[in-house]
């Protein structure tokens, strides 16, 4: 199997990397890892909006000030801000239907950042959610004669060893390997290492567990195969997240509580307690991407693990404690899960647990039972009087009823990683030192630009911005035969 351009990830930067180089006059062939209808990464399952800034001089400035003190050089800055404001022209020239979010300017995240006004958040069609950009990404690839091949991941690249050049990929198909020749360049845009634990562990600071309400298939394969032919990597500890939600080995990815949920309302007397048995956070607090403020700086929310939502027969009672609308989030979308309308399925399965007392339920999830009555006890008397000493909640300032009382156990949760190979304004995958891996490119959350602070909308603006970037540098390069 060959061609000149051999993407590897069928997501949002793999679509804008083929179209384009197929525009170009390139053959170009998507190896994804995932079944036929299961394709799309992230992409399928996110809010669905992406970045269209308003001005490149304006993107820059915010942009620098997002990165903060994590540096990025000037020409990806460059790069970016130009780019990002020709998301909307690039996708309306192939026939979408760009429409700018409702919410704007509630979606700016950092709104007192130099620059930020030139956040404008865009979706195709109708509506955001509902898959409907990845509708229009996905019917790009097949209007054209682009060769996808499902459920072939990317193994290995193919090095020549005198010159450092990439010439293809190793893949997995049908149990066997098979080589993929990329006579001009292979462009890696396969997502990042949302369900890879051991790399979790090892870059991401502050979670010794973290799941994802995104693609499953995201396994840092990006990153595996490139550290193999000398890449250098950057941004590898910084993820949007991480919020808490539920996570059940019968599934693969999170479940989102509605009552932590900031814009959600919903009665009783809720708390998440550590593992000391003690709250440590504002429960309702509206996180930037899993940024708090800190002290002048933002910092990941803290996670001490594990961590149960306490609640009383009154939040048990006001309905599915998990939301089910299919907007967004690989639960919601892919798998679809139909959560009882009273919780009792739930329930028995033992996603939920309960007990007549506060300290009987505390034994039951192995926590201390004067701690967590301590706890319980001292919410109860701070939401009374209306005044959260502690942590400053100020929404569901309820205190728990007579009981029963239950407890759900949370997990980190993430949407996606942002490190990856270090990636140059050309698209290409970099060495230590800077030298690129010659025929190499990346685009997308696989080593994304985002260093520090996150602009929601910013990572598919990215993957359309980089993916043209790469794309046209790939299609520059000569054939090796
Ligand atoms: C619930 C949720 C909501 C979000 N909302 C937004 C939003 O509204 N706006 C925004 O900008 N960002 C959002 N994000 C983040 C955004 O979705 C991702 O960062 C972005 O879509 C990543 O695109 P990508 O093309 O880089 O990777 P992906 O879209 O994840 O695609 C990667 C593809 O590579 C495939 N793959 C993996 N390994 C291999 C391999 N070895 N070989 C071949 N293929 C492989 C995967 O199966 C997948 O199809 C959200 C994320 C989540 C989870």
């Amino acid at each position: 199997m060959a061609a000149e351009v051999v993407v590897v990830g069928f997501g949002a930067a793999g679509v804008a990397t083929a179209v384009t180089a197929f525009e170009l006059g390139a053959e170009v062939l998507i190896l994804e890892k995932a079944p036929e209808g299961q394709e799309g990464g992230n992409t399928r399952v996110a809010g669905q909006g992406y970045l269209n800034t308003s001005s490149a001089e304006k993107a820059a400035a915010y942009l620098k000030a997002l990165c903060g003190p994590y540096p990025v050089p000037d020409e990806m800055i460059r790069v970016w801000s130009e780019e990002m404001s020709l998301n909307n022209d690039w996708l309306a020239g192939l026939g979408g239907d760009p429409q700018e979010h409702q919410h704007q300017p509630e979606g700016i995240e950092f709104p007192d950042l130099p620059g930020a006004d030139c956040v404008h958040k865009f979706h195709d069609g109708p509506t955001y959610g509902f898959s409907n950009t990845w509708k229009r990404l996905e019917s790009l690839v097949k209007q054209r004669p682009i060769r996808v091949c499902y459920e072939t991941p990317g193994r290995e690249l193919i090095q020549d060893r005198t010159t450092g050049e990439i010439l293809g990929v190793r893949a997995a198909q049908g149990g066997k390997s098979i080589f993929v020749k990329a006579r001009k360049a292979v462009v890696l845009t396969c997502g990042g290492f949302e369900n890879n634990q051991e790399m979790i562990r090892n870059y991401l600071s502050g979670v010794p567990y973290c799941y994802t309400s995104g693609s499953p298939f995201n396994e840092g394969d990006g990153i595996s195969m490139a550290l193999k032919v000398g890449a250098d990597l950057w941004h590898m500890n910084n993820y949007a997240g991480p919020s808490m939600a539920l996570k059940v080995p019968e599934f693969p990815t999170t479940f989102g509580m509605q009552a932590l949920h900031f814009s959600k309302i919903v009665p009783g007397g809720m708390i998440v307690a550590g593992p000391d048995g003690r709250r440590f956070t504002d429960e309702k607090l509206k996180t930037r991407h899993g940024k708090v403020a800190s002290n002048g700086t933002w910092q990941a929310l803290r996670t001490p693990c594990p961590m149960h939502m306490v609640f009383d027969q009154t939040l048990m009672a006001s309905g599915p404690l998990y939301d089910k609308t299919p907007s967004h989030g690989w639960t919601q979308i892919v798998e679809r899960y139909d959560w009882s309308e009273d919780n009792g399925a739930e329930f028995s399965k033992g996603w939920i647990k309960t007990a007549d007392t506060i300290a009987e339920l505390a034994r039951a999830i192995r926590l201390d039972p004067n701690s967590l009555s301590e706890t319980v006890d001292r919410w109860n008397a701070q939401a009374a009087a209306g005044l959260d000493g502690d942590f400053r909640r100020t929404l569901m300032l309820a205190p728990f009823d007579r009981g029963p009382y239950y407890a759900v156990e949370l997990s980190p949760s993430m949407l996606n990683t942002q490190g990856g190979p270090q990636r140059n304004e050309h698209g290409q995958v970099l060495q230590p030192g800077g030298a690129p891996i010659p025929r190499l490119y990346s685009a997308g959350e696989l080593g994304s630009i985002y260093s520090y602070l996150y602009q929601g909308t910013g990572n598919i603006g990215e993957c359309l911005a980089f993916g043209r970037v790469a794309a046209r540098n790939a299609v520059a390069e000569s054939l090796w035969s």
